[in-house]
């Protein structure tokens, strides 16, 4: 008998599902730690830059350059004044004019004083001033031409002392103007690195929030593995024990089975999968394996075999079927069977007990019931059931009854004793047997009385027999016990059936004609010609 184990191993509930939803802590961490890096790069590539510009040699030159022209417009006004003493040329007053020009260059361009906390609109005044009376002299000037020199070396030493005074103040307000625009970028740089340690401060306690999130996630999924696993031997445990004890049950089982006086089939209803079959159908099949049975091989009647499946396949349930089975040994069997789901699938379960023995008893029993026990014919009742059949089966053929009665029994058990008169009764029935035709049927009906049933026969054959019968009994003494000899004669009443005879009319006319044959004298045969009788009636036997 098959049994399914079942192996069980339990997960977590829906594991997929929930680290889907445990995901984005991960990914949330994995976001800010990218943050804080590229924060932390944008602050580095910062100070870089900060650094850069503090260590470019050009930063914040302002106040050099206006200290720079300062000194270029006095060096300009001691050329101017030694052009004008005749002591230089022009071509020192071009050369030294556009130093200072140059010198001059960058205040036109420079946003520095753009820092300054208060508007000096003197400054760029000054140097509008400064640039437009340098363009003029510059524009004068010719490196041939001392005259020319000598005119603008005067006018220069005429404006440019005025404009000392505002060059001076142009170092200050550069001074002024650098140290403030050093100080917004100082505030700026500082607020900037205030924002980005905020800024880091926060995606490092993000960073942190999240990492003791997920410690405490992997704690948690610890905890569960690990009850979870628990969980798992145990369920393991109970499997086995549940395995184990379906086993237990299941040798029992196929003890009781094997143990129990039927043999047992349960297949499915397809018969493609035999579940268990006893050991002794096997045998009789000639099957090794129960895999191989075929249910049908079974069988010694197709028949049998065809009205059981069909019955099943109807889902009738079947009680006390006989059916011969095993062909190979035929044997009774009775079969109960019925459909039933089996591992959800439809299966039938039969029983099949051999009867043998008791079809045997039955068949002695219904040996013994219809035959007579002295003399082995049938009794009186076989014999009128025979004759029944036979009326079945032949209704249109004659029947002829002979009724036969030894003439004056009763003196032989009167001189010899009733076991002489039994031998007596026993012989008389050999004798009878003897003399009758095989399809004859012969019965012991009474005490010392017989019948014959002859079918076929006309009435004239059928005295011609009973005469013969007769005459043989009457001419042959019968020698009992060896030493006994004993002389019987038979009165035989006879008739023949009308087709309107039931079986009891019959008898009852061929009763008459045995006592007509008894009153007559005894020692012969009388023969009543059929009449007609109503109605008929062979059940009533
Ligand atoms: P009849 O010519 O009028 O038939 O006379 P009978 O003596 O044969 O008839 P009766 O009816 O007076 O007696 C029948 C006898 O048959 C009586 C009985 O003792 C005997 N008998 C009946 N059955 C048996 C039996 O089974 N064995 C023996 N030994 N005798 C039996
Ligand atoms: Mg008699
Ligand atoms: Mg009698």
């Amino acid at each position: 008998m098959a049994t399914e184990r079942t192996a069980a191993t339990v997960t977590g509930p829906d594991v997929a599902a929930t680290g889907k939803g445990r995901r984005w802590p991960v990914i949330l961490l994995i976001a800010l730690a990218a943050a804080m890096i590229v924060a932390s790069l944008a602050g580095l590539r910062l100070i870089s830059e900060k650094g850069d510009d503090y260590a470019s040699p050009g930063l914040h030159t302002e106040v050099w350059q206006s200290y720079q022209l300062r000194s270029e417009l006095q060096r300009l006004l001691d050329t101017a004044h030694a052009v004008d003493d005749g002591q230089a040329g022009a071509t020192s007053l071009i050369l030294r004019l556009g130093v200072m020009r140059n010198t001059l260059d960058p205040f036109r361009h420079t946003p520095v004083f753009d820092y300054l906390p208060q508007p000096r609109p003197e400054v760029h005044e000054t140097i509008e001033r400064l640039d437009s009376l340098s363009a003029g002299w510059m524009q004068r000037l010719n490196w041939q031409d001392q005259a020319s020199a000598r005119r603008v070396a005067a006018d220069m030493l005429a404006e440019l002392p005025a404009q000392l005074r505002p060059a001076h103040d142009l170092i200050v307000v550069s001074n002024i103007a650098v140290a403030a625009q050093l100080d917004r970028e100082r505030q700026s740089l500082q607020q900037t690195f205030h924002w980005l340690t905020v800024t880091l401060m926060l995606l490092a306690c993000g960073c942190l929030i999240l990492a003791l999130r997920i410690l405490s996630s992997q704690r948690r999924s610890q905890r569960l593995a690990g009850e979870l696993q628990a969980l798992n031997s145990s369920l393991e445990r109970r499997v086995q024990s549940r395995t184990r004890l379906l086993h237990e049950r299941e040798a029992l089982l196929r003890t009781i089975l094997d143990s129990t006086p039927s043999d047992v089939t349960l297949i499915s209803a397809d018969q493609r999968r035999v579940f268990y079959v006893s050991d002794d159908l096997l045998t009789q099949t000639g099957t090794r394996r129960a895999e191989d049975f075929h249910l049908e091989a079974l069988f010694d009647n197709g028949d049998d075999y065809r009205q059981l499946v069909a019955r099943l396949g109807r889902g009738e349930t079947l009680h006390q079927m006989e059916a011969r089975l095993c062909p190979s040994s035929p044997y009774w069997a009775l079969l109960s069977a019925r459909p039933l789901r089996i591992h959800a699938q439809s299966a039938w379960l039969i029983w099949s007990l051999d009867i043998t023995r008791r079809k045997a008893m039955e068949h002695e029993l219904q040996q013994l019931a219809s035959t007579d026990a002295l003399t082995g014919l049938y009794n009186r009742r076989a014999l009128l059931r025979a004759a029944v059949m036979q009326l079945r089966r032949e209704r249109r053929a004659p029947l002829s009854v002979l009724l036969i009665d030894i003439d004056h029994f009763k003196r032989i058990n009167d001189e010899y004793g009733h076991p002489i008169g039994d031998q007596a009764l026993r012989a008389l029935a050999r004798q009878l047997g003897d003399l009758m035709q095989d399809d004859a049927l012969l019965g012991r009906i009474g005490g010392e009385e017989f019948a014959v049933m002859l079918s076929g026969m006309s009435p004239e054959a059928v005295a011609l027999t009973a005469e013969r019968l007769r005459a043989a009994v009457a001419g042959a003494p019968l020698i009992v016990n060896d030493d006994i000899t004993l002389s019987m004669t038979l009165s035989i009443g006879l008739t023949q059936r009308h087709e309107s005879d039931s079986l009891k009319s019959l008898m009852m006319r061929a009763d008459r004609a045995l006592y007509r044959a008894k009153s007559e004298g005894r020692n012969r045969c009388c023969h009543l010609p059929p009449v007609e009788f109503t109605p008929s009636e062979f059940d009533e036997i």
